[in-house]
């Protein structure tokens, strides 16, 4: 990850506080290089979030530098999913979401996937 270590933190960001502890989450999984917690306004029976411990601001900011993080997340996802409660594809399944910017809906500007599932209707998507 070159310029960007695994313990970059901005302090004014919020899920750099999550991650540092500073501020309180349900822990859905930590290893040395994400983190993964229970979105506080949840859309679904199941919604968590993951993110990068290092403070990337979102996908725009991906660069091929970033390729063995975004697998690792890639590969925790489904795994995750399944332990937090969704049901196994395909019937059940889930919706990972990343919102990237201002029109693509972004509003806390630290890298996080929503994974939402479970059993529908949900609240919201
Ligand atoms: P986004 O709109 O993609 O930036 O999503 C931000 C998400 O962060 C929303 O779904 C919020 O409900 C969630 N969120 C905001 N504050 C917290 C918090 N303190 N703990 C957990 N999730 C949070
Ligand atoms: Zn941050």
């Amino acid at each position: 990850m070159s310029n960007e270590s695994p313990v970059a933190h901005d302090p004014n960001c919020l899920f750099c506080k999550i991650v540092a502890k500073q501020i309180p989450s349900k822990t859905v999984y930590e290893d040395d290089l994400v983190y993964a917690f229970h979105d506080i306004n949840p859309w679904a029976p199941v919604h968590f979030l993951i993110v990068p411990k290092a403070h990337i601001a979102s996908m725009a900011h991906i660069g091929t530098e970033h390729a063995a993080l975004m697998g690792h997340i890639m590969v925790l996802i489904p795994r995750l999913a399944l332990q937090e409660g969704c049901n196994p594809y395909p019937e059940g399944g889930y919706r990972l979401v990343t919102n990237t910017g201002t029109e693509g809906g972004q509003e806390f500007h630290h890298l996080h996937f929503h994974v939402m599932g479970g059993p529908r209707p949900w609240l919201r998507g």
